[in-house]
C-alpha cells in the first residue's frame, strides 16, 4: 500500500500537469477559431457586391455588423487570455515542481509497473472505494481486500488490472 500511495500522488501531480497543458492548448484552439471567424467574414465582405439595391445594402450592414462583433470577441479574448495564459503558466510551473518532487521518492520498478498499465488504461492507478475498485467498479474479493489492506507492494485488479490504492 506504501508503495502505491507514492505512486498515487506522483499520477495526481500527473494528471493536474496534463489538464494545465491542455487548458494552454485550448486557449491556443479558442483563439484560432475567434480569428478564423473574423477571417471568412473579412472574405465575405470583400465578396460582397456593392450596389445601391436596397436587400444588398441592409446585406452588406448586417455582415459589417457581424464582423465588427467578431473582432471584439477576438480583441476581447486576446486581452482576457494574458491573465489567463500568466495563471496558467505558473499552475504548470507548480505541478511539474511537484512532480518531480514525487518522483524522487518512486523507483524505476514503481514506474515501469506504472507505464505497464498506463499502455493499456487511461487510468492506470485508481482508489479503492466501498471495497470496490473505482476503475472498473466491480467489487473486489475478500482475499483481494484483505491482500490491499496488507499489501506494501502494487495490487492489481483482478478484473481490470489497474494499480489498486
Ligand atoms: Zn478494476
Amino acid at each position: 500500500m506504501i508503495a502505491a500511495k507514492r505512486l498515487w500522488r506522483w499520477h495526481l501531480a500527473k494528471e493536474k500537469l496534463t489538464k494545465a497543458e491542455q487548458a494552454l492548448a485550448d486557449l491556443e484552439a479558442e483563439e484560432h477559431r475567434l480569428r478564423d471567424a473574423v477571417a471568412r467574414l473579412e472574405q465575405k465582405m470583400r465578396e460582397a457586391p456593392v450596389s445601391d439595391e436596397p436587400e444588398q445594402q441592409i446585406a452588406r450592414m448586417l455582415l459589417e455588423q457581424e464582423l465588427y462583433m467578431a473582432r471584439r470577441a477576438w480583441e476581447d479574448f486576446l486581452q482576457w487570455r494574458v491573465d489567463r495564459e500568466a495563471v496558467v503558466h505558473q499552475e504548470i510551473q507548480r505541478h511539474l515542481w511537484e512532480k518531480s518532487q514525487l518522483e524522487d521518492d518512486l523507483d524505476q520498478q514503481l514506474l515501469a509497473a506504472y507505464e505497464r498499465v498506463a499502455a493499456i488504461k487511461r487510468q492506470p492507478i485508481v482508489e479503492v472505494r466501498n471495497k470496490s475498485c473505482t476503475g472498473c467498479n466491480l467489487t473486489l474479493s475478500l482475499s483481494k481486500l484483505a491482500e490491499w489492506r496488507r499489501a506494501r507492494e502494487l495490487v492489481y485488479c483482478d478484473e481490470c488490472g489497474r494499480i489498486l490504492v
